[in-house]
């Protein structure tokens, strides 16, 4: 492709829209432009790295058994209504109604149109197992898009979903589909890490998600330092923490704590460490009161609560709420003496001994308390959120948490969506069976700004060879015959050669290509200008080492095609 042609809006200044390095970078790179937040055109430069990545997605897929198709972007409301997920998918779903006044849906996710596609078709154990996936755009109306198209409003993804006769036919699937994913990410010149994830709204058992490790990730994953144990922080536990103290439990007590409401002004008056007082959290969970019971130094895991509750909404209590239902008064609540609310607590409470807590009652705290002698609660399990240092779950080593981008996401579905959507087939005994589904993710927009992430320096982005939108890129500098007819010439023969090249042949100054050849991210330049062609060698430079070399002219397109072979 000739530069003088190309459709390449690049930007010197950095966006102010902007906030992460791949968004900026997507941005100045002509790569993409915004319509609104959330929803971006691909650029011609943009759009061959979404193709690239699409290919080798397509590759993995198809070589795992999987079959392409492509499914509608309007689903109808019926269908969302039968897996109940109509209402339970939430604010994200974007609805819509027609001309006639039917209720629709813009697809986020396909788990309902495959099934009602497939219960029709499937009829004996003779058509499982069966894997079927689509690359296609999804709508999901973010609360926060951001980040350019890591978190998109409109995004494109390649979902997957297998039908099994058994649980033992799925983890076949599974485990397939995990092969096939990890393939495609190390194609795709990606550093991946497969950790355990919480199931969420999705159901079903067993998930896990894949991560590319990167300051920017919204996902916190927690990494043992000493085995293979890799979850995300939604789902992930620690190990046996031990009890606070072996004291005798002395007399409960009820001490003046003028304005001390948060839990350090507490554990600061009071002189106790933040361990052993007892946050307690007063919230909605689809509308009904709950207090929820943590140690003060842990953080309320919100996931593993929901789950428990089954709830698709956690909410603070407002005001009103508060006075409502729970008697109490604000910076002070505690669960001794609490009535008429549903009280839960994390297993590191039951182990505090003469702990503190809010005495329900403006200015005052309770000290002493002892969990079981002095309250009793629904349940005890495990809702904090782990922290680095805490131990291991599996090996009692260290976990260490760290930041990531999800780039894929498998589930095993189990029964889920073919018992509340009717998807069954006959078995060899002519009785009827629920087909046993997985659902499988790779966010294909999404994984480029991951790639970007994981590929920049402060000159622009250093694309992996694999998804680059061109492997070379000549420059031509200064209007010298020689040096246009030889650029030509060269352009020509790799083009010929099958070499994905473009071609600067725009009229700027040097500074300008080589600046934007650095920010386009080619992983090979080609220079060529007057000087060295008088002796009969042009320039190559490898964009991620920064390796620089002298090309005789004869050998030049040998000399490329071996230096291209061998760069990353
Ligand atoms: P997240 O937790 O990041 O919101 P999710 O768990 O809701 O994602 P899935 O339903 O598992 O997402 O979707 C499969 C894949 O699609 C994800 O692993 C991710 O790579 C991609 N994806 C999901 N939401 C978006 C989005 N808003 N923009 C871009 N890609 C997305
Ligand atoms: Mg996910």
């Amino acid at each position: 492709m000739r530069m003088s042609n190309l459709y390449l809006p690049t930007l010197k200044e950095t966006p102010a829209e902007a906030e992460v390095p791949s968004h900026q970078l997507m941005l100045r790179a002509g790569l993409m432009r915004t319509l609104t937040a959330g929803v971006y055109t691909y650029l011609p430069l943009g759009w061959r790295v979404i193709r690239k990545v699409e290919e080798i997605v397509r590759q993995a897929m198809d070589e795992s058994g999987a079959q392409e198709l492509l499914m509608p972007v309007i689903h109808t409301a019926e269908l969302w209504k039968e897996s109940g997920r109509w209402e339970q998918f939430g604010p994200q779903m974007i609805k819509f109604q027609d001309r006639k006044g039917r209720d629709y849906c813009l697809g986020p996710t396909h788990e309902e149109v495959v099934t009602a596609l497939v219960r029709g078709e499937i009829r004996s154990y003779k058509d499982l197992p069966l894997n079927l996936y689509q690359i296609q755009t999804k709508v999901r109306d973010e609360i926060r898009p951001r980040f350019g198209v890591m978190r998109g409003r409109e995004f494109i993804m390649k979902d997957a979903y297998s039908f099994d006769r058994d649980y033992e036919g799925l983890d076949k699937s599974y485990r397939a589909m995990y092969d096939a994913y990890m393939k495609a990410f190390s194609g795709c010149g990606l550093e991946v890490r497969a950790v355990e994830a919480d199931t969420g709204a999705m159901g079903g058992s067993e998930s896990h998600e894949f991560m590319v490790l990167a300051e920017v990730g919204e996902d916190r994953i927690a990494f043992c330092d000493s085995c293979s144990y890799a979850a995300n922080v939604e789902k992930a536990v620690a190990g046996e923490m031990g009890s606070t103290g072996s004291e005798e439990m002395k007399e409960l007590e009820e001490v003046h704590t003028p304005g001390q409401k948060t839990i350090e002004e507490v554990t600061e008056f009071l002189g106790v460490e933040p361990a052993r007082t007892i946050k307690s959290l007063a919230l909605l969970a689809d509308g009904e009161p709950v207090l929820v019971l943590i140690a003060g130094d842990d953080q309320l895991n919100e996931v593993k609560l929901a789950n428990y509750l089954g709830a698709n909404e956690l909410t603070a209590v407002d005001d009103e709420d508060f006075d409502k239902y729970y008697h109490s008064t604000a910076g002070f609540i505690g669960p001794v003496g609490m009535e008429g609310v549903r009280i839960l607590a994390d297993l590191r409470v039951r182990d505090i001994v003469n702990g503190v807590t809010g005495a329900n009652k403006t200015d005052y705290h309770l000290i002493n308390v002892n969990p079981e002698r002095d309250f009793t609660v629904e349940d005890y399990l495990d809702l904090r959120i782990v922290k680095d240092g805490d131990p291991c779950p599996k090996c009692g080593g260290r976990l260490e948490i760290k930041s990531g981008i999800e780039v894929g996401h498998i589930f095993k579905l189990g029964t889920r969506y073919s018992e509340s959507m009717g998807a069954t087939y006959l078995d060899e005994n002519g009785k009827e069976q629920l087909i046993v589904m997985g659902s499988y993710g790779i966010g294909i927009s999404r994984l480029v700004a991951a790639a970007i992430e994981q590929n920049h320096d402060e000159k622009g982005i250093i694309w992996p060879k694999v998804i680059a939108p061109y492997q070379v890129i000549i420059l031509a500098l200064g209007e010298d015959e020689e040096v246009v007819k030889v650029s030509e010439e060269l352009y020509r023969e790799l083009a010929a050669r099958g070499v994905e090249t473009l071609l600067d042949d725009r009229k700027e100054r040097p500074g300008v290509k080589f600046n934007d050849a650095d920010l386009i991210g080619i992983p090979l330049r080609i220079t060529i200008g007057a000087r060295s062609l008088k002796n009969n060698l042009i320039e190559a430079r490898v964009r991620r080492t920064g390796e620089e070399m002298q090309i005789g002219l004869e050998e030049s397109v040998e000399r490329i095609i071996e230096i291209l072979d061998r760069i990353e």
